[in-house]
């Protein structure tokens, strides 16, 4: 059976298994329930299990296959985000206030991979094809950088080709890039004293805390226009009355490449250790995690893009649209503009759009020098294996990312339809390169071409573990 049909007709399995995961919503290193729903889904399809893999409890790598043959992956994810507990309805309606829900579609996201594994496998035990299908399951995406310690740790090694997807309001193959990142701390130790009866003989962590940011904030109009630089203040004392003696910021940089993110950090770093000088206190600087910019391969996007337009964008029932009409309600009016834009879209193209609530086509390919305002570990895993995205309308037209929307959009038919799409272009994607050794040696060896002519540094230093505790 064509994997794509396979995958059909199996449907029930893989909603209801996106269904559990967005219950769980759990957030990054801590998807436990998560992580073990879709282990067994896979060992019981008879898939071997490898649990807890580059120190992190729920990550793991599920495989099957014959040892001959090329080595297919695919990424999958399931963590969700604080906060954003929805109902399933298009208006806002927490089924717990405060706590986290499936804010960009992760429960979506690592079923369809799971889907698209299952199919190759089915496709495998027909006969049509040798080689190894492997799925990635990748925790803690928001923010945690699980797929860059598990790159980091020599999980993807051994892997000829990524493919992975996800959810969008439009359905299409990812040419744009992201920005690569840093997440710091920065942590200042000063000396306490009495306010108002020594304050000579205190050294104020928080004001340290104070200068570095000043400094940052002047440094921005000599930064590239493209990289980007934000912050929050951790800790910052507990009564006017006392000199804190510690206070801390956590710093996320940006910048489109790694050489230019590791110039713009040492620079950071500078303004940090200055700011410890002026006020007399220590600083510790404590990089949590790094995401890498993509390593775009134009021929697994070609071929991505192939399958999308061989499978056909889902097209949505009444009730769906109704659902997305009545969401709508609350999507900002600019927000379809934005998201538009980064995919190339004009504003010729976005007013066409003005009477749509959800997207029924396919994208054609984009001037793929954009660089994204965001971070996406897939960055991480692209500079280790040639690696291919695609994303499919999973909500509808605007939807602001990280949104309660998306949320509510996870468990019913829009987000179920985009899901599917994607596991079955996933699935058709590695079945060509499984069974087309040309297309296969012409992707890994664009991926060498490019990655030897790049400047690439890992923002991840050595020996840095995964801040499971985040
Ligand atoms: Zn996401």
């Amino acid at each position: 059976m064509n994997p794509s049909d396979w995958i059909e007709s199996n449907s029930s399995i893989f909603t209801h298994l996106s269904n559990e995961v967005w219950g769980y919503a759990e957030l990054g290193y801590k998807e436990f329930e998560s992580a073990k729903t879709l282990e067994d889904a896979l060992e019981e399809a008879g898939f071997k299990l490898e649990r807890g893999v580059a120190d992190i409890p729920t990550a793991f790598v599920a495989s099957y296959g014959n040892a001959d043959g090329p080595v297919i992956g695919i990424l999958g994810e399931f963590d969700a985000l604080p906060g954003l507990s929805q109902d399933c309805v298009p208006y806002r309606k927490p089924l717990a206030d405060g706590a986290p829900g499936h804010g960009c579609g992760h429960n979506l996201l690592g079923v369809a991979g799971l889907a698209a594994c299952m199919a190759v496998k089915q496709a495998m035990d027909a006969g049509e094809v040798k080689g190894t299908i492997k799925y990635f399951g990748c925790p803690a995406e928001e923010g945690g950088a699980g797929k860059a310690f598990m790159a980091n740790a020599g999980v993807f090694n051994s892997v000829d080709i990524c493919l992975t997807w996800h959810p969008d309001t439009f359905n299409g193959t990812l040419y744009a890039n992201f920005l690569a990142n840093y997440r710091v701390s920065f942590k200042f130790h000063g000396k306490t004293a009495h306010a108002a009866a020594d304050p000579f003989n205190g050294r104020s962590a928080l004001d340290a805390v104070e200068l570095m940011n000043v400094g940052v904030n002047y440094l921005r109009e000599h930064m590239i226009p493209d990289a980007r630089v934000h912050y929050v203040i951790t800790k910052g004392g507990i009564a006017p009355n006392v000199v804190p003696d510690e206070a801390e910021s956590l710093y996320s940089v940006r910048a489109p490449r790694t050489d230019q993110l590791d110039a713009l950090f040492a620079r950071v770093k500078n303004i940090a250790k200055g700011a410890a000088l002026m006020t007399g206190t220590e600083v510790d600087i404590v990089v949590h995690s790094g995401m890498s910019n993509m390593l775009p391969n134009e021929t697994i996007n070609e071929v991505m893009q192939s399958k999308l337009i061989e499978v056909g964008a889902p097209k949505f029932n009444d009730e769906e649209h109704a659902f997305a009409r009545e969401l709508s309600k609350s999507i900002p009016a600019d927000s379809l503009e934005t998201s538009a834009h980064v995919y190339g879209l004009d504003s010729k193209a976005v007013a066409a759009l003005k009477d749509i609530v959800l997207f029924e086509d396919i994208l054609p390919p984009f001037k793929s020098e954009i660089v994204l305002p965001g971070s996406t570990d897939v960055g991480d895993v692209s500079w280790v294996v040639p690696t291919g995205q695609i994303f499919t309308a999973c909500w509808a037209l605007g939807s602001p990312g990280h949104s309660w929307q998306i949320v509510a959009q996870g468990k019913m038919g829009i987000g179920q339809r985009g899901m599917m799409y994607a596991g079955k272009v996933m699935a058709l994607s590695a079945l060509e390169f499984m069974q087309n050794d040309k297309i296969r040696e012409q992707a890994k060896g664009e991926f060498k071409q490019k990655r030897s002519a790049a400047n690439y540094i890992s923002p991840i230093p050595p020996g840095t573990k995964p801040p499971l505790n985040i």
